[in-house]
């Protein structure tokens, strides 16, 4: 089956249940960020309009199968209720007769939110039982979850037997459009810049792209993998001894392949990674032990910078540095503006990476923000995303 949209469903006064992402970023028991939640307004604006009697599921955190009063979604049932401009119903369970009784009672045009689907184990165990008294609840299935499709979830996977109609949100239309786009006909040159802590999570990014790229910039932690895999100097940053191999053969074969592979020449590097460390400079031959590298240098930063003013697609995921500490941000920041300079096709995409672009305001200067951490890597892989195979069976 071809995946359909909820716009192609007959959802016309019926119960739907949207599984949506809004696992939000919390901190004291405040939402510090609410993209996910106003990325999936077209689709519930969309299923209002059409008079749905709507129930919203989402998991929020990780609290293992257990009730954890702090990840309760009453705040989001708040910011959704203030952005909606209606009463949203906060149900005090996801499953069970009380919720049934709630989902039942449903009028046309009101919101209920289930609670915490996390708070239940069978969630994560792609329950079958479980998947069945949430399918209970409503009449069709839409998935708007981006952030959640490679789970393999009894709300995401195991929920979608027991409907008749079953489809994708507007986001996750959204999403996966953009991406295939980015796969099949993305305007050349395509640039690929890739960050973040540990090589073993991107190397099968890097793999899975060497046929479709021109150029892949690498910086961050990972890229002194890369650097010792060439024989360079890193001092005593850290390096995936145990990829070293790898990295060099995947060299070799973009080489092999005229794709052109940009790695850091210079380096912030401190002694010890802390507020106000002072910052020495190296390159790849003049680095000591001792010393950890934190962020990319100013010459990288340059190099890269313009290799991204000649892109027509940029594919961006990871940091550059350790952009958390202010100190160490300013190669990530330099990237991401000359990113959101571009008049390329611009895509971003990761949880840390997408931290980083809010911290500077840069959120709506792309083509396209992922929603999706760990989907969107999935994805970039070449991984089956376990959500849209069940939407699609
Ligand atoms: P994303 O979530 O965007 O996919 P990752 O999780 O792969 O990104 O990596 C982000 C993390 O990588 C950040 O927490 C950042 O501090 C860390 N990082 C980047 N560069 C370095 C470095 N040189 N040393 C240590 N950590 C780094
Ligand atoms: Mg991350």
């Amino acid at each position: 089956m071809p995946l359909r949209c909820i716009d192609e469903l007959p959802i016309e006064r019926k119960k739907v249940l949207i599984r949506v992402d809004f696992n939000v970023p919390m901190e004291d028991g405040s939402i510090k960020d609410i993209t996910r939640i106003k990325a999936t307004m077209p689709t519930i604006n969309y299923a209002l309009q059409k008079k749905a009697k709507l129930i919203l599921a989402s998991h929020l955190g990780r609290p293992k199968g257990k009730v954890v009063p702090e990840l309760s979604l009453r705040p989001i049932s708040e910011v959704l209720s203030k952005l909606l401009g209606r009463k949203v119903i906060l149900a005090p369970n996801c499953v069970g007769p009380e919720v049934q009784k709630l989902a039942q009672e449903l009028r046309e045009g009101e919101v209920l939110m289930l609670e915490n689907l996390r708070f239940h184990p069978e969630e994560e165990k792609n329950d079958l039982q479980f998947a069945k008294a949430l399918a209970e609840l409503a009449e069709v299935y839409i998935n708007d979850a981006f952030g959640a499709i490679h789970r393999n979830h009894a709300s995401i996977v195991a929920i979608t037997n027991f409907f008749e109609h079953v489809g994708c949100g507007f986001l996750l239309k959204k999403e996966l459009d953009i991406l295939d786009k980015i796969f099949s006909s993305a305007p050349r040159p395509f640039l690929l810049i890739l960050g973040g802590a540990k090589v073993s999570d991107k190397m099968d990014i890097i793999k899975n792209l060497l046929d479709k790229v021109d150029a892949i910039a690498i910086g961050g932690a990972m890229s002194y993998t890369f650097i010792k895999a060439l024989g360079g100097q890193v001092g005593s940053s850290p390096v995936e001894e145990d990829k070293i191999e790898e990295a060099r053969e995947v060299l070799h074969k973009a080489g092999e392949r005229g794709v052109k592979i940009l790695l850091p020449l210079d380096h912030v590097a401190v002694r010890e990674v802390k507020k106000e460390a002072e910052k020495e400079y190296f390159d790849n031959t003049t680095f000591p032990e001792g010393y950890k590298a934190v962020d990319i240098g100013p010459k990288t930063v340059e190099v890269f910078v313009k290799m991204i003013s000649t892109a027509k697609t940029i594919l961006w995921n990871g940091p550059m540095g350790i952009f958390e500490y202010e100190d160490f941000a300013q190669g990530t920041r330099a990237i991401a503006e000359a990113i959101s300079r571009s008049e390329a096709l611009t895509v971003v995409g990761g949880g840390d990476t997408l931290n980083a672009v809010n911290l500077w305001g840069l959120a709506e200067r792309f083509t396209h923000l992922s929603t999706g951490g760990g989907a969107l890597v999935e994805y970039l892989k070449g991984k089956s995303l376990p959500g849209l195979m069940a939407l699609e069976r």
